[in-house]
């Protein structure tokens, strides 16, 4: 078993770290002064973003992507993570559920969107249905020729730039006929109803959205009636393995600073490192970050390799849970061992930490992806996660 990367993984991962270096990493502090960038900042990053051929990673060359594979995706995924603001987010990725767009559907939305012309966003949260979907009240009626969509959706990311929202509903109220739609925003009856404040400095926003008897066309209906789940379980597969890679890359970064700073920092005559209370902390955090990545790098490389979709279910839920709780325990160090500069908002530490807490929280809580991890284990045994 060849476990080295090869040349051209190398060439990703390095330039996804320049990329980072040089363009994503001066954002930082206005994100973290202006709780978000400007609309020419935003601009300029995506043209260097389409620049650098860093755009739409996840869908084909045919329809305007990169076609990286999971495993490439996730070596770029591990390098945005380091920088702070979920200034990562710029470097779009059209929702992956929109490979069953028809070819008219793909035109309108899927191409420009790879090409950075357009931006989509996907809302599922409601007031009353987060870690259970299924309470879902947002109904699409059907009506001639479409359907007329009235509810209301929570922590729309990307809401406030993007030009259209994938909404999940349910047909005609009926839970067992879910169905993604895709929705412009400049249709009579979107309403913007509200931008709440969260904890980390986000460069977008999470707002929230009212339907107000929206209709749409029956050729908005992304893939078919009944598959509103399937389409989202594909998205939650893709996007819970960018959180554990960004975790990755967050705690990486964490501990280069700690590391640094444990170097430097003379208390009692001494460099802080020299105390085993210092070095313990960095050497924990270093292994941490080693183990994440094992599991990581492996369950891409499976899923590269053809494994089965509701394996890769099990595995990526296990992935995002073990790296979203490592990047909090790693961050947390890292703030400790920099004392009162840890808690400083211009140290890159203090805001990781601060960024990274919603990773236990969003695309599945992890009390959520053990929820899937014990069922799982009732339903197939524990080989699954043990007989590795
Ligand atoms: C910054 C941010 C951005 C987001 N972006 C989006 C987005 O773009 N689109 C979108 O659709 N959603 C988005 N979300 C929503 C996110 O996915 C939900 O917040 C998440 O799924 C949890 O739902 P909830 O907040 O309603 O919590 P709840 O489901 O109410 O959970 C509350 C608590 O109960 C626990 N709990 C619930 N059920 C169980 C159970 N069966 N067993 C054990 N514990 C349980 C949870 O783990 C949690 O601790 C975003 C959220 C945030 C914070």
């Amino acid at each position: 078993m060849d476990l080295t990367l090869s040349k051209a993984h190398q060439d990703i991962q390095h330039k996804a770290r320049e990329f980072v270096d040089q363009v994503l990493v001066n954002y930082e502090l206005e994100c973290e002064v202006n709780d978000g960038l400007s609309r020419e900042s935003l601009e300029t990053i995506n043209q260097a973003v389409m620049g650098w051929e860093l755009n739409a990673l996840n869908h084909s060359k045919e329809n305007g992507g990169q076609g990286y594979s999971i495993f490439e995706q996730m070596l770029v995924d591990e390098q945005l993570g380091r920088v702070t603001g979920a200034i990562w987010d710029t470097v779009f990725r059209p929702s992956y559920p929109m490979k069953n767009a028809t070819p008219a559907q793909k035109e309108e939305y899927l191409i420009p969107t790879c090409q950075g012309r357009r931006r989509d966003c996907y809302a599922i949260t409601e007031a009353d249905a987060g870690s259970d979907p299924t309470q879902c009240l947002t109904r699409a009626d059907r009506i001639d020729g479409g359907y007329r969509i009235n509810g209301e959706k929570w922590f729309v990311t990307v809401g406030d730039v993007a030009d259209y929202i994938l909404v999940h509903a349910h047909v005609d109220g009926d839970p067992a006929n879910p169905a993604v739609f895709f929705v412009d925003k400049n249709l009579p009856g979107v309403e913007l109803k509200r931008t709440p404040l969260y904890t980390h400095h986000f460069c977008y926003k999470h707002p929230e959205y009212i339907f107000n008897n929206v209709e749409v066309g029956a050729d908005k209906l992304l893939g078919k009636e009944g598959q509103g789940y399937e389409l989202t379980k594909d998205w939650f597969v893709e996007a819970r393995l960018g959180i554990a890679a960004r975790c990755i890359g967050g705690a990486t970064r964490a501990l280069e600073d700690a590391n640094e700073f444990a170097a430097n920092r003379i208390q009692f005559g001494q460099p802080i490192r020299n105390f085993q209370a210092i070095e313990f902390m960095l050497a924990d955090m270093a292994v941490e970050i080693m183990a994440a990545k094992s599991m990581l790098y492996r369950v891409c490389a499976e899923i590269d390799a053809g494994q089965d979709r509701k394996l890769n279910h099990a595995k990526v839920a296990a992935v995002k849970l073990y790296c979203s709780e490592m990047v909090g325990r790693v961050c947390d160090k890292a703030v400790q061992i920099l004392g009162g500069r840890g808690y400083m908002r211009e140290n890159a530490v203090e805001r990781l930490w601060r960024d990274t807490r919603v990773d236990r929280i969003w695309e599945g809580t992890s009390e959520i992806q053990r929820v899937i991890i014990g069922g799982q284990i009732k339903k197939r045994g524990l080989e699954i996660y043990t007989g590795w």
